[in-house]
């Protein structure tokens, strides 16, 4: 027998529906904000990931899934959702089109990251992102998104923001920062060591308990941030405040992938411990030009859908109902099934879910399945129901039972449901 690998799961079909629930919620938000959803390959050049997310990032340096294709490309899995929407935006001439452009995708991604809970090899994302608009407005509109998407799942969870700047303040910031950690750094990790060469940034998001403990000492780049990213901050925070979002101000959220600039920003669900972050994002407008296209404002977020669950299930909220098929049409010997099955089609057609026997079974051992179905209705038909083209029509539920003729079966159910 040959095992799932590690880091992935099965969704099976009893419990798809809460996923459905999650997935049903994202396209709803998206939606009413006019974002329209995006679909890109599972694949894409290696270079777009590396340049895109950056090189120093942990998901480029640790956890890409690379291979080379038969053709000899270097080709990755996409870690994120992000720079495979860039790329199509600019490959498909949208940059030149009607702004802003709004997308917004669910997505299964791939990170060679060791398996716990909620952190997965192949997870799964809602992620919207919103090109073209340097104002706060769009980082208050991706920010208000995220939260109705979240608060339409009944979710509690809190809104961490941050400015990170641009390159020019962040340039100053980076001295403070290897200025502050250059005496420490013989007592931080070994990853810690490389971020302070190549993104010192980077080193307030380890999660290796003694960076952590130094981090926090360090100067915040809300000290440093220029005139114009400073007022921009400002005018996020009083949109969101106008808008009854509220959030608290972080300095030590920096986001773990390289592409972004100023806003930033984390909901975190106290209820999922320390993969507590259901959703992430922030306004990156580098990407595009790290990515070779003329440079356009972007913001956007993404979500991960396991943790969605897990913090749902963790929070004890009160989750949808699995589905169930309205009637079951049993066939009481091989002429009677024939017709049950001929019937079941015509009651679909009209709009009654069912099911019929398709194990050749006794009557005893279909209702038996009827009643593990959970089917409100069951409708029986024998040789004595065939010839007055009526079924005797039990309900689950009520217990009790009515002759109903075939033609009206439909209408019956369907009323019957309507009422309940
Ligand atoms: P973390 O700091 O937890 O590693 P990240 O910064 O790598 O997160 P992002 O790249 O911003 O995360 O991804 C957005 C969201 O996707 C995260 O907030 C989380 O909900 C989810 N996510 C990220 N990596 C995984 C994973 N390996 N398994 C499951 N969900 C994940
Ligand atoms: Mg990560």
């Amino acid at each position: 027998m040959i095992n799932i690998p590690k880091g992935t799961k099965d969704v099976l079909p009893s419990q798809v529906y809460l996923w459905q629930h999650i997935e049903n919620a994202a396209r709803a938000a998206a939606e009413s904000y006019g974002f329209r959803e995006i679909r890109t390959p599972v694949f894409e050049h290696t270079e777009l990931f590396s340049r895109g997310v950056g090189e120093a990032s942990d998901v480029v340096t640790k956890e890409m899934y690379t291979f080379l294709d038969k053709g000899g490309r270097s080709i990755t899995l996409r870690p994120e959702g992000t720079a495979g929407v860039a790329r199509a935006f600019v490959e498909n001439g949208l940059q030149g089109g009607a702004m802003p452009f709004k997308a917004y995708y669910l997505y299964s991604a791939y990170r060679y990251e060791r398996p716990q809970a909620g952190r997965l090899r192949e997870f799964h994302q809602f992620g919207a992102e919103l090109y073209g608009s340097p104002s706060p407005l769009a980082d208050a509109e991706a920010i208000s998104l995220a939260d109705s998407f979240l608060k339409g799942l009944g979710l509690t969870s809190s809104l961490h923001i941050n400015s990170i700047g641009c390159p020019v303040c962040r340039a100053k910031y980076h001295e403070a920062l290897k200025e502050y950690f250059r005496p420490h750094l013989s007592a931080m990790c070994e990853d810690c060591k490389t971020r302070f060469e190549k993104n010192p940034l980077r080193m307030l998001d380890c999660k290796e308990e003694e960076c952590k403990k130094i981090a926090a000492g360090a100067p915040r780049i809300l000290d440093y941030l220029c005139e114009e990213c400073g007022a921009h901050f400002e005018e996020v925070k009083r949109l969101l405040t106008a808008a009854g979002v509220s959030y608290t101000v972080d300095p030590l959220i920096v986001r773990g992938l390289d592409y972004y600039s100023r806003t930033v920003f984390e909901f975190v669900s106290e209820a999922a411990g320390a993969q507590g972050t259901v959703l992430a994002g922030g306004r990156y407008d580098g990407l595009l030009s790290e990515i070779g296209a003329k440079p356009t404002p972007a913001v956007g977020f993404a979500a991960g859908l396991e943790r969605l669950l897990m913090v749902l299930k963790a929070e004890g909220k009160e989750l949808p109902a699995p589905p169930s098929t309205m009637c079951y049409v049993a066939g009481l010997d091989g002429a009677s099934r024939e017709t049950a099955f001929l019937l079941a089609n015509r009651l679909r057609a009209l709009g009654v879910s069912c099911e019929t026997d398709l194990m050749e079974r006794s009557l005893k051992a279909q209702m038996k399945y009827a009643d593990k179905l959970g089917v409100r209705f069951v409708a029986v038909v024998g040789e004595e129901e065939r010839k007055k083209e009526a079924a005797q029509v039990k309900d689950m539920v009520a217990s009790t039972s009515e002759e109903v003729p075939f033609i009206s079966l439909a209408e019956y159910i369907l009323g019957k449901y309507s009422k309940s």
